[in-house]
């Protein structure tokens, strides 16, 4: 195990063993190759929507792209095509979980949450997914409710194989992808009735425009769910997070390119500074718990290890820094957040 720190091996040494239940990949890694034209074009979109920012910010993203591009197919062969934390009972053990029930399990559980409704025409019928990855929620949504949704994301192939595994799921004609910035959807105002943000919130560098977005493409009455990583709310005391918090902070957004976090409690200040309703919140970290440590489990694996090495260096930077995020939540510093509201009729 060169790559891990040598005072992680101790930590990670119970790890060791294969992942248990963890369903047999769907199909070969490498993946055929992107065909030139579709990369192509998938590229030109990509310059687009990264040349009108601050180098800052384009940098920012241009990583970002980098970072999806080039581990998705790895996550994609290990953990099937959610690419977020899965929710299980308080307590259980990461060896015993089924890690993609559990992911299918926080979607559930994130609309149950928000109260969105199974009824017939309260159902929601046009989704957007805000930082779609390959495209899990949007697949699942549209199955479950029968509704069309469109998602982005800022990795072209991110988007490429998520269009691809829609074609195939038969559900061409209910789903689309595009590489588009969150912070400056390509959508008119109040097209959605539901607005899904699964863990891409931690990305953006305006969390401020990244909420006005989420509520500008909302439609009347529409439900705007947010689940993302938060760093802990400050007490009244407090101007700032403790210097070694923020040192540990750091080294997590740099692996992940993450810029500045934000509370909880920021997130709902924002949301009610735009007039949205029904504003809820609530602390997921305990049910969170097993998932890093499933994580780092399944990269030890040979076959994890070795496709580790394989999809770069961006990849394995983020992989070395996964210790990071369970002492982030041990601490009580990082906390996985989900915030939901709806936008006044
Ligand atoms: N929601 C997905 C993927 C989460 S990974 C899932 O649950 O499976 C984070 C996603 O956020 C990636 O697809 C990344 O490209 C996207 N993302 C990050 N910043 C973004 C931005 N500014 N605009 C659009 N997508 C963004």
């Amino acid at each position: 195990m060169a790559i891990i720190p040598a005072s992680c091996k101790c930590h990670l040494l119970p790890l060791l063993q294969p992942p248990q239940r963890l369903p047999s990949p769907p199909h070969v890694w490498p993946r055929p190759a992107v065909t030139a034209p579709t990369s192509r074009r998938f590229a030109r979109l990509t310059a687009a929507a990264i040349s009108t920012m601050s180098p800052e910010d384009a940098s920012l993203k241009k990583g970002i792209a980098e970072l999806y591009d080039q581990s998705s197919g790895l996550w994609e062969d290990i953990w099937g095509d959610h690419m977020h934390h899965g929710f299980y009972e308080p307590d259980s053990a990461a060896s015993d979980a089924d890690h993609r029930f559990a992911q299918i399990r926080m979607i559930e559980e994130s609309l149950r949450f928000a109260g969105v409704s199974e009824e017939g025409e309260k159902r929601p019928k046009r989704v957007v997914d805000v930082g779609c990855g390959i495209g899990g929620s949007s697949r699942y949504l549209a199955k479950k409710y029968g509704a069309s949704c469109q998602g982005i994301t800022l990795s072209p192939l991110q988007a490429q194989r998520a269009q691809t595994l829609a074609a195939s799921q038969g559900l061409a004609d209910k789903v689309s992808f595009q590489v588009a910035d969150a912070l400056d959807q390509p959508f008119p105002d109040g097209q959605f009735d539901l607005v899904w943000s699964m863990e891409s919130g931690e990305h953006m560098p305006d969390k401020k425009k990244f909420v006005s977005e989420l509520a500008r493409v909302a439609a009347p009455g529409g439900t705007i769910i947010l689940v993302t990583w938060c760093h802990r709310d400050l007490s009244p005391s407090e101007e700032s997070l403790k210097p070694e918090e923020k040192a540990l902070l750091d080294k997590i957004c740099s692996a992940y390119y993450l810029p500045d976090w934000c509370s909880t409690t920021d997130y709902v200040k924002l949301l009610e500074s735009l007039s949205l309703q029904d504003i809820k919140a609530a602390d997921w970290s305990d049910y969170v718990a097993p998932f890093w440590p499933a994580v780092i489990r399944s990269a030890l694996t040979f076959k994890g290890f070795i496709s580790l090495l394989r999809s770069g260096w961006k990849t394995i930077r983020g992989a070395l820094v996964m210790p990071l995020m369970i002492r982030g939540y041990k601490m009580g510093l990082i906390k996985f957040a989900i915030i939901t509201c709806r936008k006044p009729e």
